[in-house]
């Protein structure tokens, strides 16, 4: 059986120890490969690589960067069926969709080859006489990148491009259930001209990201995952000196006014819950319905659940795959049954779903719940599977509070066709990321992509402008050439004159 490597230094390592992770086809629910788990000697090797690169890389020039990155740019969009294959075969979302991801992902990369506009500097002339200042920003250093399964491709992408653009050298720790897509990736970024060592993939379980937290030449660490590992991420990175992002869970809830188009909300509810089987940081996962919504939009919604086809992501009928792993796929049904005992109406039961020919498979059906309540477990906790619970709010006002009592804030949207509900809702939502009459509002390469509450922890977005903020840091020169007029020995603060 195939073992997946680290990329340390431009080239695939062997591992130095005997601990492996299965990865895993969730269609056929067989063992496909295994993938090494690193020690700390691993880690520090990689994070040596990448540290003796810096010495160069953070000193290339910007035209050198761009002309890496835009051959990247181009190698991706070469091999992007191949990387969407390579996704769909560990993680199990069906094939366009893994298309979608690569795509969205290369959006970010386009973005880095901007880099001689973004890290543009600022100048005032004449501060004081005959006096300059003037700003830029330069590289944090090493940085390190650990990321989930949901996104193998696209979410490190949201780090690496715009860090390695910023004069940074990198050392990734992807997911260890869906990690083959980062090696190609780093294959592809040697192609591109990347010099070796300013890209580096250590694959791993804690005893990696522990390493990655407490080695002293790891200026800063970006995270994205479950909320519970993100806090640990930033509490633990931060205590030990270092600039950290951390991304966290989501619970985002789509309200549906009385007068939305029922069909449009119908069919985005149904897209946003069941997409990538739920597993989608940005999934739908609460319908709020308010006054008498819910009696005009269920029926539309179990019209398109009947119609969904679930199988294996490589089959260009499905629509929707299966969960990552058995042991998710049983925690997933564990919320629909203590939602049904917690006093839920399961009005569509996703658990007896069979998909012929792959009965060893992770599936589970679309599933929908009705009369939730916040206190219910599948209310309060993020289900990460294609369960969608709908709420009954009497009123928008009581839609809003419930959504901010919600420990988690990454994403929400409002369906309306009344401009004024539509305004107030955007102004008064305390969630990072709004979509009106829109379900997944996922912020372009240009924007930055990130939460609010628990599902942040840090002060910076991901990607986009606050993606270079967070991988540089700002230095202010103030400037003045010899000249007579301004000698002599003065003890009083520097006045501007
Ligand atoms: P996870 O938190 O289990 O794992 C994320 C990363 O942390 C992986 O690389 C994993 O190896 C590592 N990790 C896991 N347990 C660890 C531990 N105890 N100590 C140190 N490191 C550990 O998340 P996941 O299951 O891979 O991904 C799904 C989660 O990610 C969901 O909660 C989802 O909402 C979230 N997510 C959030 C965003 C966002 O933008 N906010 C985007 C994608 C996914």
């Amino acid at each position: 059986m195939d073992t997946i490597r680290h990329w340390i230094h431009g080239s695939h390592v062997d591992p130095n120890n005997s601990r492996r992770a299965d990865v895993w086809n969730p269609a056929t629910g067989e063992v496909q490969k295994q993938v090494a788990l690193a020690d700390v000697p691993e880690v520090d090797r990689a994070v040596d690589s990448a540290k003796k690169a810096l010495e160069s890389w953070q000193h290339a020039s910007l035209a050198t960067r761009t002309r890496v990155l835009f051959a990247y740019r181009e190698l991706v969009n070469q091999q992007k069926d191949e990387l969407a294959r390579m996704l769909t075969l560990e993680h199990g979302k069906v094939f366009s969709d893994a298309q979608g991801e690569v795509q969205r992902g290369l959006e970010v990369v386009e973005y880095a080859c901007g880099l001689s506009d973004l890290l543009k500097g600022e100048i005032s002339e004449n501060v004081s006489t005959e006096v300059d200042s003037y700003s830029f920003r330069q590289p944090v250093g090493v940085v390190a990148g650990i990321t989930p399964f949901n996104f193998p491709a696209m979410v490190p992408m949201w780090m690496y491009p715009i860090a390695i653009a910023c004069g940074n050298t990198f050392v990734l720790k992807p997911s260890e259930r869906d990690p083959s897509v980062t090696n190609l990736c780093a294959e592809l970024l040697k192609k591109a001209g990347l010099p070796d060592g300013v890209f580096n993939v250590v694959h791993g379980d804690k005893v990696a990201v522990d390493r990655l937290l407490e080695h002293p030449d790891v200026g800063a660490v970006s995270f994205v995952g479950s909320t519970p590992i993100a806090r640990y991420i930033y509490e633990n990175g931060t205590r030990n000196g270092k600039r950290v992002q951390a991304l966290g869970g989501a619970k985002n809830h789509m309200v549906v006014l009385p007068d939305a188009d029922m069909d449009l909300a119908a069919d985005a509810a149904v897209g946003a819950g069941y997409g990538s089987a739920g597993e989608r940081c940005m999934a739908i996962s609460v319908l709020v319905t308010v006054g008498n919504a819910a009696d005009k939009l269920l029926p539309k919604i179990r019209e398109r659940i009947a119609a969904l086809k679930v199988g294996n992501g490589l089959d260009p009928a499905s629509q929707m795959g299966p969960l990552i792993t058995q042991q998710h796929r049983d925690k997933v049904a564990g919320y629909i049954a203590a939602g049904q005992k917690d006093g839920a109406e399961l009005l569509v039961d996703g658990r007896t779903l069979v998909v012929p020919g792959h009965e060893k498979g992770f599936f589970l059906g679309p599933t929908l719940l009705d009369q939730v309540k916040p206190g219910m477990s599948c209310y309060e906790e993020e289900i990460f599977g294609p369960v969608l619970s709908v709420v009954r709010a009497p009123s928008y006002d009581e839609a809003i509070a419930m959504i901010h009592r919600h420990p988690y804030a990454n994403g929400t949207a409002v369906f309306t066709n009344d401009g004024g509900a539509a305004r107030k809702f955007r102004h008064d939502i305390e969630v990072g990321m709004v979509g009106i009459n829109v379900p997944i509002p996922v912020p372009m390469s240009y924007y930055s992509f990130g939460g609010w509450k628990q599902s942040l922890f840090g002060d910076l977005h991901i990607y986009g402008p606050d993606g270079v903020r967070f991988y540089t840091r700002n230095k202010v020169i103030i400037e003045r050439w010899p000249d007579p007029r301004f000698r002599g020995v003065d003890l009083g603060f520097p006045q501007n004159r």
